[in-house]
């Protein structure tokens, strides 16, 4: 069985300027990006001796921030998708960088999570690197945040993708209550999986595969279960791993992000999603549907 590994180095900073997110804008020192750099080549090479037959490792790069920005990063991902044992390296990211580089890469082991921001890209462009990411035959996901003024970039994006593609809708959760009648149902048209990203999952108590066949690691080695529980269990550097790692159950009264709850055993997305759960594509894409957009948008 695979170990799966969310690694949120030390970078903080994103070229983009969404307005609801703390990293819009922000720029790391030279020293800082040191320090990252620094400290990524310390995991990748931890996983390059770590990674066996008896144990291959996936790996989900989850930045506060924009990775692909950075060369070390896709130098990163480079040298991890050809690493043997490695059985996955997917990194969430903008897409704003260019794409050739992946070229160089693994596409048995390499895949992306992009998220689309329609305030912040031309959909063209977007759906350029979308389609020369296709012609590499990259394996990637799409994904929107579904909020009211996004509905008619997404509905124009899922038309545009290939229909193989996955566009993933994430519910907008900062205000409750915030959908309109009609307006769930249009999402889930366009995504058959936006009801499992609806609820703040009750986990107090449950049993979940972070923590045992799940970690998260930041840029100091820090293993945790999951980015959401900050007791941490060890050292990826100094310790055992075999000793950290054993089965628990949430000690947090909610899980609401996918990269968290899609681990709760009892939700059964594992089987769900299969071998692109890191970087969330569906063993099975949904056929979805675009209907009309709902008339909520106009009251
Ligand atoms: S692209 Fe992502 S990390 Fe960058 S500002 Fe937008 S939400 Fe934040
Ligand atoms: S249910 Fe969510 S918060 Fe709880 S351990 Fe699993 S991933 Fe972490």
């Amino acid at each position: 069985m695979s170990l799966r590994i969310l690694y949120r180095g030390h970078l903080s900073d994103c070229n983009y300027t969404c307005a609801y997110c703390p990293f819009s804008m922000t720029r790391n020192t030279p020293a800082q990006q040191a320090e990252d750099a620094r400290d990524l080549a310390r995991f990748v090479a931890w996983v390059q001796t770590h990674a066996s037959a008896v144990r291959p490792i996936e790996i989900l790069i989850t930045p506060y921030g924009e990775a692909l920005a950075r060369k070390w990063y896709r130098e990163a991902v480079r040298e991890l998708s050809h690493t043997a044992h490695v059985r996955r390296i997917a990194v969430q990211t903008n897409l704003s960088c260019p794409v050739q580089w992946l070229a160089d890469c693994n596409l048995q082991t390499t895949a992306l999570w992009l998220t689309y921001h329609p305030e912040q890209i031309a959909a063209e462009k977007f759906l350029a690197k979308c389609h020369a990411l296709s012609a590499m035959s990259i394996r990637y996901s799409v994904g929107v945040v579904g909020t009211r003024e996004h509905f008619p970039a997404i509905a124009a994006m899922r038309a545009a993708l290939p229909e193989s593609v996955y566009l993933w809708v994430n519910a907008y959760k900062d205000q409750p209550d915030y959908y309109r009648p009609g307006e769930i149902a249009w999402l889930t048209g366009i995504d058959p999986r936006f009801p499992d990203n609806l609820p703040d999952y009750p986990s107090l108590g449950q049993p979940c595969r972070a923590g045992h066949e799940v970690i998260s690691v930041d840029g100091t080695g820090n293993v945790y279960r999951c980015h959401f529980i900050k007791a941490r269990l060890g050292n990826l550097f100094e310790d055992d791993l075999d000793a950290l790692l054993k089965p628990r159950l949430c000690s947090n009264a909610v899980c609401n992000c996918h990269i968290g709850y899609v681990h709760m055993n009892g939700l059964k997305l594992h089987e769900v999603y299969g071998e692109g759960l890191l970087e969330r594509i569906p063993a099975v894409v949904p056929e979805f549907r675009i209907e009309p957009l709902p008339s909520s948008l106009k009251a």
